[in-house]
């Protein structure tokens, strides 16, 4: 496509219907509602009648099932914020939340970048110390795009950022084929199993070092609280299952190959980057990522509820396709989604 051409079509998203931007109450309540109720369930029984049974195992495994739903739902929180629920009612939600999520309100800020800058990964591990408030949202410009000129960081949703910077990891991987094959899994060994207890650790440090000192204890009261009621073990399962749930199933949304250096507009760059999770329509992994999975309309309209994507699904990949993304490459299977991730990780650890 040429730049006219480019310049002709029309560039942000087309604005979706009425029927879309209503609030699924019922949904929320029902979906949070049921997560949150099995979840304690599973940890009730696991510190009472199960303690140190073998079906406490599988009690904790269920938990950290369901504690993917509390946090599917924080992330709705976010999105919805100030368009429903009011400032105070989404801090005490996402509070509560980030003590099982381990994902407090500060450490959610990283997710406006993610959306602004959205595959644009420069290797950050930890969002730079912001100087806006935490809970600030960055402003929409009337193109429903974000305003990025405010924002410090680039994406950093990202599983393999150890690797984007040249350092100890990528000297050792150039050493020998078997070393390079260590550094490439390491990355993965860390983010996905851990993510849960990374960010326990991250949303505490950043929260010190912001001075709010509720939401740095949240997450850690969280944890203490897994800990003490259910045992070392039984948390750890949790926290694990948890983790490697979330981890892999978000592994197919999105591009690892960073656009940095691409001249890419802001809506190219979401479309681009962005994909749809193939097996979206199953009901396991509509439960399991609540409609997430339809991921190119999230990028497009992430104001939009959840539980609406799927009736917007045609305008997206309509959309999708005016930025030159052939519907067949619009989603992709989990294993293609990790099989990129690994490839570039791959690449990566032998660069330089
Ligand atoms: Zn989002």
């Amino acid at each position: 496509m040429d730049a006219d051409d480019a310049a002709s079509i029309q560039s942000r998203p087309p604005i979706p219907p009425e029927s879309a931007w209503r609030k699924p109450w019922l949904v929320y309540e029902s979906y949070f509602g049921l997560g949150a109720a099995l979840y304690l369930g599973c940890i009730g029984l696991e510190a009472t009648l199960l303690r140190g049974t073998a079906l406490a195992d599988g009690l904790a495994f269920a938990a950290g099932l369901f504690a993917l739903t509390i946090l599917n739902f924080q992330h709705e929180i976010l999105h919805i914020h100030g368009d429903g629920l009011d400032g105070k009612a989404e801090d005490a939600w996402l509070n509560l939340t980030s003590l099982v999520t381990g994902m407090n309100a500060q450490q959610w800020q990283t997710h406006y970048s993610h959306h602004a800058f959205t595959g644009e990964y420069d290797g950050q591990l930890i969002q730079r110390r912001a100087t806006k408030p935490s809970q600030e949202k960055p402003e929409l410009l009337s193109d429903g795009s974000i305003n990025v000129s405010k924002l410090v960081d680039k994406d950093l949703d990202d599983y393999i950022g150890l690797l984007r910077r040249e350092g100890v990891l990528r000297s050792l991987g150039r050493l020998a084929a078997p070393l390079r094959i260590v550094v490439t899994t390491l990355p993965f060994l860390i983010t996905i199993p851990a993510f849960h207890l990374l960010m326990v650790g991250i949303s505490t440090y950043r929260s010190l070092s912001q001075r709010q000192w509720l939401q740095a204890v949240l997450p850690l009261v969280g944890l203490g609280l897994l800990v003490c009621l259910t045992g070392v073990r039984c948390a750890l399962i949790t926290s694990v299952v948890f983790s490697t749930m979330f981890m892999v199933h978000i592994a197919a949304f999105h591009i690892p190959n960073s656009v940095e250096g691409k001249v890419y507009s802001y809506w190219q760059q979401q479309v681009l980057q962005t994909r749809n999770l193939a097996h979206g329509r199953s009901p396991i992994m509509r439960m399991l990522t609540w409609y997430g999975s339809y991921h190119l309309g999230h990028h497009l309209w992430p104001k939009v509820p959840i539980p609406n994507l799927p009736e917007l699904e045609p305008l997206a990949r309509e959309y999708a396709l005016q930025w030159n993304l052939p519907v067949e490459d619009q989603e992709q299977s989990l294993a293609a989604g990790l099989r990129l991730w690994v490839k570039e990780a791959w690449s990566l650890a032998g660069m330089g």
